[in-house]
């Protein structure tokens, strides 16, 4: 390929979302990753697209919903151009309801989900019904949601990989010479450490993530979300258990105990997971911003080059949106950056 309108740098969901947008509006793609696809926090294993709570609005969440909302049809695009599935589904979720005062939430919530979730999903107080996929709940009622889907991380890249390459986008792994012409750095954690280089404080962090996998088949049911944990049935017959949330940590691949009190925790929550076998433990940084919030756009006194990093524990369900603001910043000289994401609220 000869010069590109675009390198991205890094291959995890930032960056080869961003890719994938950029080669849909026309653009010529590089992507330049470091280590291997998927090397960083993006090849994991959760994969929830959860919204948040329906209630004191504000930009980042209705980013969010947007993103939500526009999923099924954008990796729906994304399996077609490159006959990978990304295993997206959305199945819901259920959360127990604990007491009274917790169920005249749910309730008001239900209500405030009318307007904000614009008749495109629900937020329903729904009775327990016995059955062996649902949370024990002290109230007897649950919250059913129909809007949190889910995707395997590892699918999701691998799916973007094989769309970006039938669209004509190039792939280098490892050592690449090279480009002039705008730079996009998607690097995760290592990329925050290294706008931070020279800063008198760092415009963000890594917080380890650890996870497992059993082996269980609840691809089509609900997603469940009890004392913390997340339990997402995959489609390769897996269920995921997520996560733990570790700022202090030395080995950012290594799982230990904190991971087997959560596969205990899961196991008690959902007693038909009590023999299913264990098929992977993993661990991952999660790149986190100062503001906790995606950091996107021109990289401060680097002309050309530009910043999209700071997925934190959202990274799956923002990227599609971040793409599009990435690409509107780079390609067409558009803001469409929300205030909350800009990379000045890091510094
Ligand atoms: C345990 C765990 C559970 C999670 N669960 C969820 C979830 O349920 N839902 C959700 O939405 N999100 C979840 N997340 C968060 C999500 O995984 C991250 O927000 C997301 O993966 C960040 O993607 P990224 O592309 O910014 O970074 P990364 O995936 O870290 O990718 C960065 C890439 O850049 C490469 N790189 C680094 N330096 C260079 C360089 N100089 N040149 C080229 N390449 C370079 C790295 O090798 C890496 O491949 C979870 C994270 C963890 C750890």
């Amino acid at each position: 390929m000869a010069t590109p309108d675009l390198t991205v740098h890094g291959a995890g969901i930032f960056g080869l979302s961003i890719a994938w947008t950029a080669l849909q509006r026309g653009a010529t793609v590089r992507v330049v990753e470091a280590a291997r696809i998927g090397a960083g926090s993006s090849g994991g294993i959760v994969g929830a697209l959860a919204p948040h709570v329906p209630e004191n609005w504000n930009s980042k969440k209705a980013f969010q919903l947007d993103c939500l909302l526009g999923a099924e049809n954008w990796w729906a695009q994304v399996q077609s151009a490159g006959g990978t599935d990304p295993m997206y589904a959305r199945t819901g979720r259920l959360q127990p309801i604990a007491d009274e005062a917790a169920l005249a939430l749910a309730h008001a919530r239900a209500d405030t989900a009318k307007t904000l979730w614009q008749g495109r999903a629900d937020w329903q107080i729904i009775p327990t019904t016995g059955s062996a996929w649902e949370p024990h709940s002290l109230s007897g009622w649950l919250i059913h949601d129909t809007l949190t889907a889910r995707l395997h991380p590892r699918a999701a890249c691998a799916a973007l990989v094989a769309a970006i390459t039938a669209k004509g986008g190039e792939i280098i792994l490892g050592d690449a010479p090279p480009t002039t012409g705008s730079q996009v750095w998607a690097t995760g954690y290592a990329g925050l450490l290294d706008a931070s280089h020279g800063r008198t404080r760092p415009i963000g962090t890594g917080v380890k993530g650890q996870a497992a996998a059993l082996q269980y088949n609840a691809a089509t049911l609900p997603q469940i979300f009890t004392d913390g944990l997340h339990i997402i049935g995959h489609g390769d017959g897996t269920v995921a258990i997520g996560s733990t949330s570790e700022r202090d940590w030395t080995d950012p691949t290594s799982t230990d105990a904190q991971l087997d009190t959560l596969i205990a925790k899961a196991r008690a929550a959902l007693p038909c997971l009590a023999t299913a076998p264990v098929a992977e433990r993993w661990a991952g940084i999660r790149p986190r911003s100062r503001s906790r919030a995606p950091m996107l756009g021109a990289w401060p006194d680097r002309p050309d080059h530009f910043i999209a990093n700071g997925g934190f524990k959202i990274g799956f369900g923002m990227a599609t949106g971040v793409a599009a603001c990435m690409v509107d910043l780079v390609l067409d000289g558009r803001d469409t950056i929300p205030d909350d994401f800009r990379i000045a609220a890091s510094i």
